[in-house]
């Protein structure tokens, strides 16, 4: 059964749809299997989105992505890394079809409440940077 990694963004937390959110996940068929509720440090946020460091919108990401808390998740479940992608809709909530988790609670590209593992690869990685295994379940 797959894992992935997801992350509620500042947005999000700060509008209290932490519960909504992972409600959502819930209801779909994605069980909870680890989970930490944490404020970034800047170097964390650099070193989790270091792929995109050249990217113009790298240090925009860095400082919303350490302006207020997030939550940390491992999802499990069938297909679980398409399965998050599909229920987060796309990247800019202007383009998420409706229902999906982006179009309900996102504001912009940048505040798009939800962060999702987009490979296996990529899960295994971003689990590892956030948690040990004995904290997963
Ligand atoms: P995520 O990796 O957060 O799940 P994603 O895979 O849909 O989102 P990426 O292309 O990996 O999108 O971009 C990572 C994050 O960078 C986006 O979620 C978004 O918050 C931010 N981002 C992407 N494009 C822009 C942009 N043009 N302006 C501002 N922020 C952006
Ligand atoms: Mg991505």
């Amino acid at each position: 059964i797959e894992k992935t990694f997801s992350i509620i963004k500042p947005n999000s937390t700060l509008d209290n749809n932490i519960g909504n959110i992972i409600a959502h996940f819930e209801k779909n068929g994605l069980r909870i299997a680890g989970a930490k509720f944490a404020k970034l440090s800047k170097e964390k946020a650099e070193g989790f989105y270091i792929e995109h460091k050249e990217r113009p919108f790298f240090g925009e990401l860095v400082n919303f992505m350490t302006s207020g808390p997030v939550m940390l998740m491992v999802l499990e479940g069938e297909n679980a890394v398409m399965k998050n992608r599909e229920l987060m809709g796309a990247t800019n909530p202007a383009n998420a079809a409706e229902g999906t988790i982006r179009k309900l609670y996102a504001k912009s590209v940048g505040e798009n409440s939800v962060h999702g593992s987009d490979s296996a690869t990529a899960a295994e990685r971003e689990i590892a940077y956030f948690f040990e295994r004995s904290e997963l379940t």
